[in-house]
C-alpha cells in the first residue's frame, strides 16, 4: 500500500438490506472500533466519496438509485460490497424484485462475506479497498 494514501471518505448506502449489516457498518464508527480515529469519515455525499459501501440485494427501486450515486463519485472511486445479500443476493435471492448482489448493477472491488457481516470484516474490506484506490489513482497518473 502506498503511504501517502489518504484517508478514505466513505458513503454507505443500503440497497435492500435487512439492517443487520447497516448496525455492523455503524458499529464501526462506535468507541470499540473507531475508525474515524484514522481519518475514516461516513459522508452523506457522494461528490466527496472515495468508496461507495452497499449493504443489501439490489432490486428494481433501488438499481437506478445505486447507479447515479455511483456516477456521482468522482474518480478514482472503489465498491464494497457488504454481506452476503450485497455480494449475491444472499436471502432475498428469490425475492419477486430482487435482482441479485450489488455486481449485477456496478462493478464490486471488494466483496465483504457474512451475515451480518462483522464489524473486523468490514474494516478488511475498507482496507483492500484503500489499496485498490491507490492502484486506480496510479493507472490515472499515467
Ligand atoms: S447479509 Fe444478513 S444481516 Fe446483512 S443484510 Fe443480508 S440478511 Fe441482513
Amino acid at each position: 500500500m502506498n503511504f501517502n494514501t489518504k484517508s478514505p471518505w466513505i458513503l454507505h448506502y443500503d440497497g435492500t438490506s435487512c439492517n443487520g449489516c447497516d448496525i455492523e457498518v455503524l458499529a464501526c464508527l462506535t468507541p470499540l472500533y473507531d475508525v474515524e480515529r484514522f481519518g475514516v469519515i461516513n459522508t452523506g455525499n457522494p461528490r466527496h466519496a472515495d468508496i461507495l459501501l452497499i449493504t443489501g440485494s439490489v432490486n428494481d427501486q433501488s438499481i437506478p438509485v445505486v447507479k447515479q450515486l455511483y456516477e456521482q463519485m468522482a474518480d478514482p472511486k472503489v465498491v464494497v460490497a457488504v454481506g452476503i445479500c450485497a455480494t449475491s443476493g444472499g436471502l432475498f435471492t428469490d425475492c419477486y424484485n430482487v435482482v441479485g448482489g450489488v455486481d449485477k448493477v456496478l462493478p464490486v472491488d471488494v466483496y465483504v462475506p457474512g451475515c451480518a457481516a462483522r464489524p473486523q470484516a468490514i474494516i478488511d474490506g475498507v482496507v483492500k479497498a484503500l489499496a485498490i484506490l491507490d492502484e486506480k489513482q496510479n493507472a490515472m497518473k499515467k
